[in-house]
């Protein structure tokens, strides 16, 4: 099956005692037991497991085409399920702009249990030379945030494999629709299901997939399960009725950006442009041979300062002041601020999450907000 069919039907089951044609949403929390007390449905108490969510894993396994899912109640709880699932005293390689709150996550939570050294992915000899005898995982995260920067996923896992460390990619920026990590040699998948997969800001979630079954991922789903951070019922309900228009929203998301990348590019109060489907952007032959299409994420810097940018930000109508991505609505936001006081982003820079209004609309709103 091809990804438009996979995301309407895998997460779906006709309701056999209604004929409902939707899968109802399971809200009740424990399970009768048969006779000789067997659980016949399966479930027997919804933290261990549920029909909705065993819907939503089915659906996001097949769509990265592995063979199991984990879901959670936050990327950062399926995130931080890989760091619990190693041994004390790990040593991660991870990118020196890994999503912000991960890496929030290992610094404060995990400080005196794993070792981490955050390198610069563009640079494959320091990766490799940061390799040590404990090292254990790999964290990739391409397009990363907010400078769009591309890792060479392959050359990651070529250099992973000598050493046998996993490899973990979060994939939430690109989704399955236009990045496939396990067909070039990834070994676990995350995404913020908080993003493209629920696709309208209205439901956290988060997701690990794994390629193939083995005591780390079993350990996986024992935190999950033992945990106990799990989706509710309802938000599995959610992001399952997301992904069914993912792939074509995915679709209109990078018809968008590309629009607006090139608009930007060539206005005389823009710097500098960055994303991955412009061919003057660093990333721009990788990003080109390991995605199929460049997502719908972008920055640019404005001439000037902090101030410069902030007056463009002001003046939009239809790109709302938020964080956060993956939805319909297009949303901008001044980076460095977001980031605190030890950012490393530049202070001109905004990050736009582009929406699926009408393409003309979001231009018209970008040349008003830049006319001096
Ligand atoms: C948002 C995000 C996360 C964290 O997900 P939450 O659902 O907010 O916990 C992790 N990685 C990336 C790339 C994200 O954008």
């Amino acid at each position: 099956m091809n990804i438009e069919t996979i995301a309407i039907h895998e997460g779906n089951k006709i309701d056999q005692s209604t004929g409902a044609v939707i899968q109802p949403i399971t809200l009740s929390t424990t399970f009768e037991r048969d006779h000789s007390g067997d659980f016949p449905s399966g479930f027997a108490y919804t933290r261990a497991d549920n029909p909705n969510r065993k819907s939503l894993e089915n659906l996001v396994a097949k769509l990265e085409n592995g063979t199991d899912a984990c879901a959670f109640s936050s990327g950062n709880a399926a995130g931080g399920a890989v760091f619990q699932a190693l041994e004390p005293g790990s040593h991660i390689i991870a990118p020196n702009d890994m999503y912000h709150g991960l890496r929030a996550l290992i610094n404060t939570v995990y400080v005196g249990v794993l070792t981490v050294d955050y390198i610069d992915f563009s640079d494959l000899e320091s990766v490799n030379a940061a390799i040590k005898p404990e090292t254990r995982l790999i964290w990739v995260e391409t397009p990363s945030n907010p400078l769009l920067k591309v890792t060479d996923i392959k050359a990651i896992v070529n250099i992973a494999r000598e050493h046998n460390i996993l490899i973990c990619c979060d994939n939430t920026f690109a989704t399955p629709v236009f990045q496939r990590p396990f067909e070039l040699g990834a070994d676990l998948v995350m995404h913020s299901s908080t993003k493209y997969f629920g696709g309208h800001s209205d439901v956290l979630g988060g997701i690990l997939i794994t390629r193939t079954k083995n005591d780390f991922w079993e350990k996986i789903r024992n935190i999950q399960v033992l945990a106990g951070a799990v989706p509710s019922p309802f938000d599995c309900y959610m992001i399952i009725r997301g992904i069914k228009t993912l792939p074509y929203r995915m679709r209109g998301h990078a018809a968008n950006a590309h629009r607006i990348a090139n608009y930007l590019a060539s206005h005389s109060r823009i710097e500098r442009v960055y994303y991955p489907g412009l061919p003057d952007h660093p990333g721009h032959n990788i990003a080109k041979s390991q995605m199929i299409q460049f997502g719908a994420m972008l920055s640019f810097t404005v001439k000037g300062d902090s101030e410069d940018a902030r007056g463009v930000l002001n003046k939009l109508h239809l790109f709302t002041r938020a964080t956060s991505l993956g939805g319909v609505e297009s949303l901008i936001e001044h980076r460095a601020s977001v980031e605190g006081p030890d950012t490393k982003t530049p202070f001109n820079l905004l990050r736009v999450s582009v929406g699926l209004e009408n393409i003309e609309d979001l231009l018209a709103d970008l040349a008003q907000a830049l006319k001096i």
